[in-house]
């Protein structure tokens, strides 16, 4: 190909097939494929979601033999300065709908635009773009199951093949130079919890792929097996999804006939970043105005709470179970993420962001739509959520859930030596040399917890 040159602004799309934006830099000749590291955006990520990024550019790089373009730095400065090396018009990306991508997007395109430098912004890292499903008055939908019907009737678009590029080549630095700049902004009440990123999680296309292939083998079962934490029932394609290694039409094209429960999941993602589009404060504070006024702890007790809650040492074994999978794996179980968030709002009386920011920060797929939202679902103050007054019990969750105790046993090593049921609920020191006992009692803070419920509603 011998036509005028484009770069490829790889975000959150990190492979080479199906993909439309990069078959579109791809047409209409050689394409310089770069990554920016972004110190803004990369400071208050956790160590765990950029060590990932990391490894999937690495990986990305690798599969393109090398040629991928990292650099540091303001995007609009480094693009402008990659398009001089290879005198690139125009620069393509797949579109970003978070609140962040889309403010560093406008700004982008204007710097680029006064350099005569076009920006183009195609597809999404979604099956249908956040923005696009409406109600037939042409409002968002506040809640998923009419989103998911409307959704299902869309055109998703098929999976595409993988591309043909003629790539480019320009000077760049090492991907592991992205480490360097995570996690500056670290809240003070995550006081002395660790940082060093959990054991690693596979990363590029080809991971990506070798978890879908996997999970087809087992898709049939996934609903009933998504809900047993010791099972590896659900797909493990979150770490994947987020950083686009994968895109979730592929996924969908090969499972989605299958396993209809999986479908709503993927469907959730796609509701919590339309719902985000539309309501970008909704990250930080509560998504329904109604629940804005309940009173959290914040005193030295809270903080004190706070850490025994992120440690794994609350003396509930599923919630520590979660809380340490979450800390060796930089990833837990969907059920699990629930009885955690709960137990820390319900029982803990702490504030939701306060947890959801240590899920962002340790976990692998941290995704500020489903986090925060999922977070927000937990609290009541999110969409669809369920009635404040529905409170998981965590030894009630645990005995349903984990019946066996395989899950609590394998995370929680105090406890291995105990059977069912004992090691499902709190135990003593005598039984469990080693193990907190309980830091609250279930009962006494679910009341609580009504009570402040009650009055926040009082006072509206
Ligand atoms: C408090 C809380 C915080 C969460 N934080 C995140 C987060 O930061 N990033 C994230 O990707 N998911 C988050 N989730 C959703 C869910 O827990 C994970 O997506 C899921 O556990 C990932 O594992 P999997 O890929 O094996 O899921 P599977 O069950 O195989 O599901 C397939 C895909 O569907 C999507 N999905 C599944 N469940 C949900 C859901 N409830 N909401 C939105 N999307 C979903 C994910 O992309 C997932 O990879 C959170 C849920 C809760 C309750």
């Amino acid at each position: 190909m011998n036509g005028a040159a484009t770069i490829h602004w790889f975000r959150r799309d990190l492979r080479t097939s199906d993909h439309p934006a990069l078959e579109a830099a791809a047409a209409t000749g050689g394409v310089l494929g770069a990554f920016v590291g972004d110190p803004t955006l990369l400071a208050p990520a956790g160590p765990t979601r950029v060590a990932h990024l990391a490894a999937s550019v690495r990986a990305l790089d690798a599969s393109i033999g090398g040629r991928l373009v990292v650099r540091v730095g303001r995007p609009e400065e480094v693009l402008v300065g990659l398009a001089g090396d290879v005198g690139a018009r125009r620069v393509v990306a797949t579109a970003d709908f978070g609140p962040a991508g889309r403010a560093r997007d406008e700004r982008v395109a204007r710097h680029l635009r006064a350099r005569g430098i076009d920006l183009e912004l195609l597809d999404a890292p979604y099956a249908v773009a956040p923005g696009t499903v409406r109600t037939t008055a042409g409002e968002p939908y506040r809640v998923f199951s009419a989103y998911r019907r409307a959704w299902a009737a869309l055109d998703r678009g098929r999976a595409g093949p993988a591309c043909a590029v003629d790539w480019l080549d320009a000077p760049g630095e090492d991907p592991s130079r992205l480490v360097d700049l995570a996690g500056s902004i670290r809240p003070d009440y995550f006081a002395d919890l660790p940082d060093e990123p959990p054991a690693t999680t596979p990363a590029g296309e080809v991971a990506a792929h070798a978890a879908l292939e996997a999970f087809r083998a087992r898709a049939e079962r996934y609903g009933e097996t998504r809900d047993r934490p010791a099972l590896e029932g659900t797909s493990r394609l979150s770490p994947h999804l987020k950083v686009g290694a994968i895109h979730p039409r592929t996924v969908l094209d090969a499972v989605g006939g299958v396993a209809g429960a999986f479908v709503d999941e993927v469907a959730w993602r796609e509701f919590y970043a339309d719902v985000l589009y539309h309501d970008p404060a909704s990250a930080r504070a509560a998504w329904r105005g109604t629940a804005r006024a309940l009173r959290v702890d914040r005193d030295g007790r809270a903080r004190e709470r706070f850490v025994a809650w992120a440690r794994g040492r609350t003396g509930y074994p599923l919630v520590d179970a979660g809380m340490r999978q979450l800390l060796t794996e930089g990833w837990m179980h969907n059920r699990v993420r629930m009885v955690c968030a709960s137990f820390l709002v319900k029982h803990l009386h702490l504030d939701w962001r306060w947890g959801a920011r240590w899920f962002l920060w340790r976990l692998v797929d941290g995704d500020l739509a489903s986090n925060q939202h999922g977070w927000q679902w937990v609290a009541g103050t999110g969409t669809d959520a369920a009635p404040f007054f529905r409170v998981f019990n965590p030894v009630r969750q645990a005995e349903r859930f984990d019946p066996e105790g395989r899950y609590v046993r394998r995370h929680v090593p105090e406890l291995a030596h105990l059977e069912a049921p004992e090691c499902l609920r709190p135990v003593g020191g005598l039984l469990a040399p080693g193990y907190p006992a309980p830091i609250v009692d279930l009962e006494v803070e679910r009341r609580e917890a009504l009570a402040r419920h009650a009055e926040a509603r009082g006072r509206r």
